[in-house]
């Protein structure tokens, strides 16, 4: 499954910059391929299951597709038909989709206590 081998690839990473510090929330850029949400968010959180990253919010942005300007380098997402001949930004009509995918994990918070504190909440409910 498609969205699944995402997930391992957005926990992977994470996992190798967290360095064993307990992950609260992660927001990853999706380009390239249309993915389900849902999927992706029921998947992040199977594949960081047992790990730090166990129970981190996921902000997923997906981006639209986009076009390569081979004038400048550019990528500038599809928002209308005119952005498929010609870059939005130098007006080159030497243009090419870009059909690659990419995933770019953006920012990952931290959580303020770490994985070797005791949690408090795990006491509550006997008085
Ligand atoms: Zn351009």
């Amino acid at each position: 499954m498609h969205e699944m081998g995402l997930c391992e690839a957005i926990v992977d990473a994470v996992l190798q910059r967290a360095e064993g510090r307990r992950v609260r929330s992660v927001r990853v850029r999706v380009a390239g391929h249309p993915v389900v949400r849902e999927v992706v968010d029921q998947g992040f959180a199977m594949a960081a299951a047992g790990t730090v990253a166990e129970g981190a919010e996921l902000e997923l942005v997906v981006e639209p597709p986009g076009v390569v300007c081979r004038a400048c380098a550019e990528w500038s997402p599809v928002t209308s038909a005119r952005a498929l001949v010609a870059c939005p930004r130098c007006g080159s009509l030497d243009v090419a989709s870009a059909e690659d995918e990419r995933l770019v994990v953006e920012e990952i918070a931290f959580s303020a206590e770490t994985a070797a504190q005791p949690a408090a909440e795990t006491a509550g409910g006997r008085r």
